[in-house]
């Protein structure tokens, strides 16, 4: 499947006036395999997001709108923004009718249709643009223009902090440090480590606009990964990355929302600020 091509399309690139930052995690069973040895610790991060006062918005797998209500459930009694992933993990992608049956089952669920959207693995195609138009989604977060899994080249999407595309679907991409086509989100910067982030900070720093992502099997060490179909490559960077972490990457995380803090970054829920910024 094509991903989305500005060409085909309105982009209009907008600008922010003052830095901000959303913060999200994609609710997902670990690395799509069914196994919840990291999910099911999300509560844990859910208090750790509180007590950093830290607005979250959950992008959930749409059959857990079926499947797992408790988990959407404690989502919502704990006041996350709470909006839509792909149907299933375990296959590659959604189709426009599984995108469609998610977003019927987060109605369902929630009692209002969902207003943004996250494409499997930041893939945002045209089909998945052309039924998010015609469900009447308000916005996406799924444009990843750094060097990483689903980027999107096209250069149209490289300038502005967000984007409107043809006057209906707001779009905010996917966190990056600025200048380095390097992602700026939890499993990268693990994967950079602090010496190599500490001179991202002073050489390069982020846009203006981060939407800074995190899974819980970043978050919590489990062997999830066991059960996964990964190529040796990715492997071992997942060994890499959890290197020189415990059980947790909870200080990582408390790190990179106490540098945004510094850097003066405003921290709003993502359906928030699309909803600041329609007029
Ligand atoms: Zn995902």
């Amino acid at each position: 499947m094509e991903l989305l091509d500005p060409r085909d399309i309105d982009v209009e690139p907008r600008t922010l006036d003052e830095r901000v930052a959303t913060f999200s995690i994609d609710i997902e069973t670990d690395y799509g395999t069914g196994r919840t040895e990291a999910l099911s610790q999300t509560d844990r991060f859910l208090d750790l997001v509180a007590a950093l006062d830290v607005p979250l918005t959950a992008f959930v797998e749409g059959q857990f709108f079926e499947n797992r209500r408790e988990l959407c459930r404690l989502l919502l009694d704990r006041g996350v923004d709470v909006q839509l992933h792909c149907f299933d993990h375990s296959l590659p992608g959604d189709t426009a009718e599984m995108l469609r049956r998610g977003a019927a089952a987060y109605s369902d669920f929630c009692g209002h249709p969902p207003r943004g959207y996250r494409a499997h693995t930041y893939r945002l195609t045209t089909e998945l643009y052309e039924t998010l138009v015609e469900l009447d989604f308000r916005w996406d977060s799924s444009l990843m223009t750094a060097l990483a899994r689903g980027r999107n080249t096209h250069p149209e999407f490289q300038e502005g902090d967000y984007f409107v595309l043809d006057g209906c679907l707001m779009v905010f991409p996917m966190g990056r440090w600025r200048v380095v086509p390097i992602a700026f989100n939890h499993s990268y910067r693990l994967l950079l480590k602090s010496p190599a982030e500490a001179i991202f900070r002073t050489a390069f720093g982020p846009r203006r606009f981060v939407a800074y992502n995190v899974h819980m099997t970043d978050l919590v060490r489990n062997d999830s990964l066991a059960s996964a179909e990964r190529s040796p490559v990715s492997r071992l960077l997942h060994k890499y990355l959890w290197s020189t972490h415990g059980s947790d990457t909870f200080g990582s995380f408390r790190s990179a929302v106490k540098y945004l803090r510094r850097l003066g970054y405003r921290f709003e829920a993502t359906d928030d600020l699309c909803r600041r910024l329609t007029p």
